[in-house]
């Protein structure tokens, strides 16, 4: 037998032992009720002298039931006897702490949500698109919580081309924005800065919104939309970030891992958990939406002065490139090695 022949034996095997309704082993016959049992004395078929443990799933230990090993368990357990590593695998064998935790879900994974461009309208510039009394409808739901993909699409165009079939997002805001991916910003001629959604201060202006009722210039309301993070009020601590937060995360197939920084935290009601891109970060990353990626580090949000950021030893070799000295009391937290390779560089002050 080659290797790969005992490997797709073994799945085999192991396949058969988890299935719930195999018949490789023998079904259980429950002993016939006797006539008569003797009184006070409870009959073995009455129940009540079966342990409960092999039946309620007991959470203490973190252990899993006892009855029914986890199918990827059983593979593995059964790959390791197959290569003389370890014991066979018996139906009550269950998963090592390590092999458990491979087939968990990691604790600081997130979804990814893939943005094309796309164009949130005011009640006003919508009326002046698609005629007096018009409503957005709605296409498809988003992952976003009260947002929706409408079924309108405009036309965009700038100095240098147009757009065709820009999707508008719903409901209605305040004020227009028109999201676009740096690619798009170039093929329509504007220079579109990345910014924060929302925060329309810096944005670009310059182009023209065709509906089939009318048209409207955009003055402002153009950017290319920061990446960010949606958290959900609930999923901030296990993921370990706050509202405003800076993080980076690693995501991409392998061989083609990257990491994204300056990702934004928004965090919130009116959020589910999720990481945004555009579809050029997106295609440059190699993700697609449903995807995942790992939060990998968080650095605090300056502006709010809440959080103090890590240094690490290579920051402190930074600083003692430029000259700067680090203290015990300064503005940031420093980890066990920084401080050694600062004491080792002397400009170490307590
Ligand atoms: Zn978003």
């Amino acid at each position: 037998m080659t290797k790969e022949e005992v490997a797709r034996l073994v799945e085999l095997v192991a396949a058969r032992l988890a299935d719930a309704n195999s018949t490789w082993l023998p079904t259980p016959t429950r002993p016939e009720p006797p006539g008569d049992p003797t009184p006070g004395n409870l009959p073995a078929w009455s129940g009540a002298a079966q342990g409960l443990s092999d039946i309620a799933p007991s959470r203490r230990g973190g252990a899993h039931p006892k009855h029914r090993p986890e199918y990827p368990a059983i593979v593995a357990a059964a790959r390791q006897a197959a290569a003389a590593r370890g014991p066979a695998p018996m139906p009550s064998g269950s998963a090592s702490g390590a092999q458990r935790a491979a087939t968990q879900r990691t604790p600081r994974e997130v979804s990814i949500g893939v943005s094309n461009r796309h164009v949130h309208v005011s009640a006003r510039d919508f009326e002046a698109l698609f005629g007096k009394g018009k409503t957005l409808s709605v296409q498809r739901v988003i992952s976003q919580p009260g947002q929706f993909a409408a079924g309108e699409t405009v036309m965009a165009s700038g100095p240098k081309g147009k757009l065709e079939g820009v999707r508008i997002a719903g409901p209605a805001r305040g004020a227009t924005q028109l999201e676009l991916s740096p690619s798009d910003a170039r093929h329509l001629g504007v220079d579109a800065p990345v910014v924060v959604s929302g925060k329309l201060e810096k944005s670009a202006g310059g182009v023209t919104l065709e509906g089939p009722a009318g048209k409207v210039t955009l003055s402002s309301g153009v950017i290319v939309a920061q990446r960010h993070l949606h958290v959900a009020p609930g999923d901030g601590r296990s993921l370990g970030v706050a509202d405003g937060d800076r993080v980076a995360l690693e995501t991409g197939p392998s061989g083609r891992r990257v990491t994204l920084h300056d990702v934004i935290v928004r965090m919130g009601p009116g959020h589910a958990t999720e990481l945004h891109l555009d579809l050029d970060e997106a295609n440059a990353a190699g993700v697609k939406t449903g995807d995942k990626a790992i939060i990998i580090a968080r650095s605090g949000a300056p502006a709010m002065g809440k959080r103090r950021p890590l240094l690490t030893e290579r920051d402190v070799a930074g600083l003692a490139a430029r000259g700067e000295k680090v203290s015990a009391h300064g503005p940031y937290l420093l980890t066990p090695a920084a401080r050694d390779r600062a004491r080792a560089l002397g400009i170490w002050t307590d």
